[in-house]
Formats: C-alpha cells, structure tokens, sequence
C-alpha cells in the first residue's frame, strides 16, 4: 500500500486526489492533511480517511476543528507553517501531494523533500521561486518530483523512454483563458467575476485569475524550465483553446509526440500517483469519431504582457521570478477584491520588478526576502493606484 500526505486538501486539486484515491479501493491511504481555513470539508476527509495527522491554518483553526470533531477520531490537529512542514515529513508517507495555493507551498514542499519523500508537485510557486534549489535538493535526497500541472504531466509523459540529447523543444499549450477572442480596449474594464469563467478548467480562484492573464502560462514557462532542466529558449508556448493537447515535445528528428485527454486534472493527478503505472479509471475518455476541431495559434503578448514579464523573470535569473511570484499574487488578489483594475495586474508586476535588485544562486533566506519585498512593493503600487 502506499501512504500518502496532502498539502492543500481542500482546495481543487486536493479535492480531486483525494476522489482518485477513493476510487482505488485500498491501492492507497492517506495518513495526514494540511489544509487552510476551510474546516467543515476537513471534518468531512477526517471521517472519511482517517489520517492520523491534520494541520490547519492557525490555532484558531485547530481549536474550532477540535470542537466541530470531538475527542476519539484518533487525529493529531497541528497548525501554522510547522504544522504544514509536520504533514510534509511525517515518517511513514512515500509520497506528499503539494497543493496548496501560492508562496505557502515552498517550505512545506522543501520539508517534504529533505525527508526524504517523492513530491506529487501541484504548487507551481514552489519551482518558481525555487526552482533551482528545490531541484538539487530532490537530486541529493535521491526523490522523484512528479508534476500535477497537466501540461508538465504530458511533457514529462512525452519525456519517457526517449533520450534527452535528441530533445529539440518544449512546446507548452495554453487554452487562452475567457478573454483570448477579446478586444485588447475591452479589458480595461474586466469585472472579476469574468476572468473567473475559465472556458475549459474548473480550479481554484487564483490560478483561474492567472490563467486569464496567462501569467499561468509564463509561471510553467518557468516550472518546466526547472522541472526538465531545460533552457528557456528551448520552451514555447501555443494557444489551443480546446485543451485536448496538455502539450508537445519535439526531438531532434522532426517528431512531435503529444499527451491528449479530456481537460480533468484527476488524469495528471492519477498518472503522478501511479507513476511508472497507469491506473485504470472509468473516464471521461475521448472519442475522435465525435467532430472535433484542433486548433493552434500564436499567443498575443501584447494583449496579455504577464507572459513577456515571466520570461524575463526567468532569463534574468536569481530571485527575479520569486519577486514576479510574489508581485503577481498580491496583484491578483487586489483585483479580486477590485482595488485594480485587470490591465494593471502586469503594470504592478513590472514595477515591482524593475526596482529589484536580484541576489543571484539566492539562498533560501534570500528567495524569502525577494518575496516579502515584492510584496510590499505591490501593496504600495497598488496603494498609490488608489490614491
Ligand atoms: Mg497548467
């Protein structure tokens, strides 16, 4: 049997794990859960799978779960990043799924790493500010970094069997997010609750933000770049507004191999959980008889910049795409609660950006700092945007 821990287990992806888990009979069992503040769900997985450790947000967190569940569930509650960091390495767990939403994940994420465990990688924050450290800690503890983002599952599916020398590139597809058809002047006045009506994908608010801005696509540019160990000018990106092709990979040779399926993240999610096996599953599959178009276009970076800044935060290097990161998520929130405007999701970005003066092969303190920094940074531009 295989033990299993989740960070972010109620959010979308750890919701969905947990489905695939269910289905397996008693292939797998999960022994302990990180989630944020949502402790009705969490009552609920605690009932269901019994996990001998939860963490939560705070202690506030913890003492409301402790009420809701009662004494004999047989369930250790902890909180706060130690409580995260406590789920990551507990002893017996071959294998952690990183889902939690934002900067939060990378410590629990690295815990998770220097005890020693495989990584089901769902937080693509986690190799975007740390890409290069958190790789070399996988590589010196000997763990497998298995990606959960479906465009990385289908390169690193692509990948398999074939030999890296003969690989060409990388190309990552995007689905264009709700406003790929629009106008560029009709963005100006975006409401949030429009970037949330993703065409393709059910997911969390933030990346669903993120994919409208297609700053989704730049942070994989930069995920992939670390994941594969391949250079930035070897990863493109293609828009496929019907998310059948999760991505390509080209070799050498002019062959392309490509990783299809139905847009439902319970695949990449099974395929990181079983890899080198498959598991069964009973759909939804594809049907080609069915008429069906695919198509491919060019992105437009003049009407979504998100993707030009993270490809400059990853050519620059250091801590530059740690200060992106961090920019992005204050920026996004700040259009979510509709202090700015969608158009000036980039804006905040990029001058957060030029003021930073990146540490190069940061340590983790200094990818920490960047971070805190690009934060505050924000909040002031956002705040003079205001004023
Ligand atoms: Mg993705």
């Amino acid at each position: 049997m295989n033990i299993i821990s989740i960070l972010g287990s109620t959010g979308s992806i750890g919701v969905q794990a947990l489905d695939v888990i269910a289905s397996q009979g008693g292939r797998y069992a999960v022994k302990a859960l990180g989630a944020g503040r949502n402790i009705r769900l969490l009552k609920k997985q605690i009932e269901i799978f019994r996990p001998r450790l939860v963490a939560v947000y705070d202690e506030e967190h913890a003492h409301r779960l402790r009420e809701l569940s009662g004494s004999g569930t047989g369930t250790a509650i902890v909180h706060g990043p130690q409580g995260y960091c406590e789920v990551a390495s507990l002893p017996e767990s071959d294998l952690v799924i990183s889902s939690m939403v934002g900067a939060a994940g990378l410590i629990p994420t690295l815990a998770a790493i220097e005890a020693g465990k495989n990584v089901a990688l769902a937080n693509k924050e986690t190799l975007v500010m740390a890409g290069e450290l958190v790789m070399a800690a996988a590589k010196r503890k000997g763990v497998m970094i298995l990606p959960i983002d479906s465009e990385h599952s289908a390169v690193f599916q692509c990948l398999q069997g074939q030999r890296r020398e003969a690989l060409k590139r990388i190309i990552l597809t995007a689905s264009g997010g709700p406003f790929y058809a629009w106008a560029q002047d009709a963005l100006r006045d975006v409401k949030p609750v429009q970037a949330l009506r993703h065409p393709n994908w059910k997911m969390g608010k933030k990346i669903t933000i993120d994919s409208a801005s297609m700053m989704n696509k730049g942070l994989e540019i930069i995920e992939a770049r670390w994941l594969f160990d391949v250079p930035v000018d070897q990863i493109e990106v293609v828009v496929h507004p019907q998310s059948i092709v999760h991505s390509f990979v080209e070799y050498w040779d002019g062959s392309v191999i490509a990783q299809l399926g139905k847009p439902d993240m319970r695949i990449p999610i099974a395929y990181a959980l079983s890899w080198p096996e498959r598991l069964p599953r009973e759909g939804p599959f594809m049907d080609f008889r069915a008429p069906s178009t695919l198509e491919f276009r060019s992105p437009d970076e003049e009407k979504f910049p998100c993707l030009a800044l993270a490809c400059s935060a990853v050519k620059t290097g250091g801590t530059m795409p740690a200060v992106l990161n961090g920019a992005n998520e204050v920026a996004v929130q700040a259009f979510l609660d509709e202090e700015i405007r969608f158009i000036h999701i980039a804006s905040v970005i990029k001058s957060v950006m030029n003021a930073h003066l990146p540490v190069f092969s940061p340590a983790l303190a200094d990818i920490i700092n960047a971070d805190s920094e690009a934060r505050e940074g924000a909040m002031k531009n956002i705040k003079e945007r205001r004023d």
